[in-house]
């Protein structure tokens, strides 16, 4: 892809024809998925801590753009964030095809230095989990089509009640323009209706792997760890 292609929003994600742009075999894809509080961006930061992953959250990876200087996308970021709708899926998967590509050539550069084989074929497969992502069917396929298919899918599974009580408690904080009751009925809605069917989409490819989220913020982790011990055995 030319460099001006690779510029966010200047062309389409990439042709439907084209094979993915990460190999499967030198890249492992988790995604961690749940309703608005579950407890996503917390668990991904101890997976970073424990097995070095490198952590995309597509909401901040938004947020970031929303507030870059000069972006063309910031104010219709902002709107749909902000109803808590899904942002159009080509300026999400390019954010992260974009992230993931830094990510792995800071990874090759480290390697050369490091003089291990050089360049990005001798280096072992890189571990991304991503977060908060895919939450559209669109997405889904898409993702899957042309920027690579995952391995796994963590579910954390929350009652509403629980997650609205963490969101407006995080809400206090957290400056986020959707941390308010109105936004986070919104938010439910849009995860019930529209995010819901990516789940089931890949429990049918029996991917999933279901943590219940209403638990410890330690207790949760153990779970996790049992259930990504396949892939990282892998
Ligand atoms: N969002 C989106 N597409 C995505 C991921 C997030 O449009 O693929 C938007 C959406 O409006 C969502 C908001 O970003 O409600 C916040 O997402 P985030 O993952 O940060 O929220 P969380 O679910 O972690 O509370
Ligand atoms: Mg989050």
């Amino acid at each position: 892809m030319s460099v001006a292609a690779a510029e966010l929003g200047t062309t389409a994600t990439t042709s439907a024809t084209s094979s993915p742009a990460f190999d499967p075999k030198e890249v492992t894809v988790i995604f961690v998925l749940g309703g608005p509080g579950a407890g996503k961006g917390t668990q991904c930061a101890r997976l970073v801590q424990h097995h070095g992953f490198v952590h995309l959250s597509a909401g901040d990876l938004l947020r970031a753009e929303q507030q870059r200087e000069g972006s063309q996308f910031g104010a219709m970021i902002k709107e749909y964030i902000t109803e808590g709708k899904i942002v159009p899926m080509e300026v999400t998967i390019k954010l992260l095809e974009n992230a993931m590509r830094a990510a792995m050539s800071s990874e090759a550069g480290e390697a050369k230095e490091a003089g291990a084989n050089g360049g990005v074929k001798g280096i072992p497969a890189r571990r991304f989990l991503i977060d908060g992502f895919p939450r559209q069917m669109d997405q889904a396929v898409k993702f899957d089509e042309t920027v690579c298919p995952s391995s796994l899918v963590l579910f954390l599974v929350c009652p509403e009640p629980i997650l609205l009580e963490r969101l407006l408690e995080r809400g206090k904080t957290s400056g986020r323009d959707d941390d308010n009751a109105e936004s986070i009925k919104k938010r439910f809605q849009t995860f019930v209706n529209t995010s819901m069917p990516v789940v089931d989409y890949y429990r049918k490819q029996a991917k999933v792997v279901d943590i219940d989220s209403s638990k410890s913020i330690e207790e949760v982790y153990a779970d996790i760890e049992k259930g990504i011990a396949p892939v990282l055995r892998a």
